[in-house]
């Protein structure tokens, strides 16, 4: 073989990494502007797991979708085309469009999560200590706790009162409005504290938030500036302190996400992880219209903490609304026609993955890392060490899928979360296994994945919703 043939054979053999800022048009990177602006204001609707809920479900219903358990009520049959959503318990949410082909051939699923690492109340949270008022914590995923101190933080949440009524409350994302805050210590007093491991330096127990510090006026109450926050949550919410002990109340990162970068290329914000897949696929499924097979999209909560609970991908949710569907459009439902629509369904498991940082390569393999801007990642395996606990998705799936993109103009590459043996983590992406689907990992890279702020490309969540959209509409 002649030099010359070598060089024809160039753009065959080796695999030619692209960047979507370079192989876009104009006209390309105004959508992909666009959608980074929907991106920013989902992400400010939804900074709870609850709150994310209730937007996709209102996005849901502006474009047609119907809630399965009034079609169940009415036994109004299903057929192509047909939108349905289900919810479950306000944290977790399903989208349906029903399909040309039969059920039985299997769905096209793409799962993502909605909840993400944060500091929960714990259920007696209010405490006075030395001149000021708290609120104990209990974090909430896998968090650095080091990264949660010394700055504005914004609570969400419900309360159950006696009554039975349920409470919304909100402090701290408006401007006009007080935030919250967790406090360091001063450099001049920190010797002891700087010469602890950096994971030991701020405390579980000592990410105690301040809320306060004026007593209230009758001298003879006990812990006068807890009263007094008492006595204002009071008159906002006409809660109580007992009322504290059936709520689910968050401390997140207060503000908006923002544009990062001179150039506006990337978004920084809470909650990349996972609401970036969960948007991305959101805004496909509701941009399609019918579809040869019939998709879900799936928005769960958990992940975070192991997807346990009935809120989390390992809960019946999602089988019972298969079953449901199955019996809407058969008029019958039984195991054998449910187990083989699982069976033959194909799954992307949305999640995040570790972006490539420079100013860390010391944690990454070079060549095996997903890099920001460089498209939608697939990511064969997570898990930890010897790929523990990992799907390792099947070449036959990942082929299936690399061809869609390719067919559709995807940009597209691998990643992986970080070297062999640095650490490790998971997704939803084996639970959905276990019935036979194939499932592969796949959505946006993120840089500092599960700090307060994480940074996404705005060229990734572009491409990841086209490449969802594609997987979707796929035969
Ligand atoms: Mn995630
Ligand atoms: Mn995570």
């Amino acid at each position: 073989m002649t030099i010359k043939d070598e060089s024809k054979l160039k753009g065959k053999l080796l695999l030619e990494k692209k960047n979507v800022w370079e192989v876009i048009d104009e006209k390309e990177k105004q959508n992909l502007f666009n959608l980074n602006e929907d991106y920013k204001s989902f992400l400010d609707n939804a900074k709870t797991e609850r709150k994310a809920n209730s937007e996709i479900i209102k996005r849901a219903k502006e474009k047609g979708f119907v809630d399965l358990e009034d079609l169940l009520t009415k036994k109004e049959k299903l057929a192509p085309g047909s939108k349905v959503f289900v919810n479950n318990k306000d944290k977790g949410v399903a989208l349906f469009i029903i399909g040309r082909e039969d059920i039985s051939k299997g769905l096209h699923i793409i799962g993502s999560h909605i909840d993400s690492p944060r500091l929960d109340l714990k259920q007696l949270p209010l405490y006075e200590d030395t001149k000021m008022a708290y609120f104990k914590t209990h974090y909430y995923g896998g968090i650095k706790k080091y990264q949660w101190v010394s700055m504005p933080l914004a609570l969400h949440g419900v309360v159950f009162k006696d009554n039975g009524e349920k409470v919304e409350i909100e402090i701290g994302e408006n401007d006009d409005e007080p935030v919250l805050y967790i406090s360091d210590l001063l450099p001049h007093l920190a010797k002891d504290q700087m010469a602890k491991k950096l994971g030991e330096g701020i405390t579980g127990e000592g990410l105690n938030v301040i809320v306060g510090s004026i007593p209230c006026n009758d001298k003879d109450i006990n812990d006068r500036i807890k009263f007094n926050i008492l006595n204002i949550l009071y008159e906002k919410y006409n809660i109580t302190e007992e009322d504290f002990t059936s709520a689910e109340i968050e401390i997140v990162p207060a503000g908006k996400s923002r544009d990062l970068g001179i150039d506006r290329s990337m978004v920084m914000s809470y909650g990349h992880d996972d609401r970036v897949c969960a948007f991305t696929s959101l805004r496909a499924i509701l941009d399609i219209e019918e579809t040869e097979k019939t998709v879900a999209g799936l928005f769960v909560d958990k992940e975070e903490i192991g997807s346990v609970g009935n809120t989390g991908m390992t809960s019946a949710f999602f089988e019972n609304a298969v079953m449901d569907i199955i019996y809407l459009l058969k008029g019958e439902s039984n195991m054998n026609l449910f187990k083989k629509t699982l069976a033959n369904s194909k799954v992307l498991s949305a999640d995040v993955a570790a972006g490539f940082d420079p100013n860390y390569p010391e944690a990454y393999e070079k060549m095996n890392s997903a890099y920001m801007g460089e498209g939608i990642a697939i990511v064969k395996y997570t898990g930890s060490r010897g790929k523990g606990g990992c799907n390792d998705a099947n070449p036959e799936f990942i082929n299936y899928v690399r061809r869609i993109f390719n067919n559709n103009g995807i940009v597209w590459q691998t990643g992986e979360l970080g070297k062999v043996d640095q650490g490790g983590g998971g997704t939803i992406a084996y639970i959905l296994a276990r019935y036979g689907m194939e499932v592969l990992d796949c959505g946006v890279p993120v840089l500092s994945m599960h700090a307060p702020y994480e940074v996404v490309s705005k060229a990734d969540v572009y491409m990841t919703y086209r490449g969802y959209k594609a997987f979707y509409q796929a035969k």
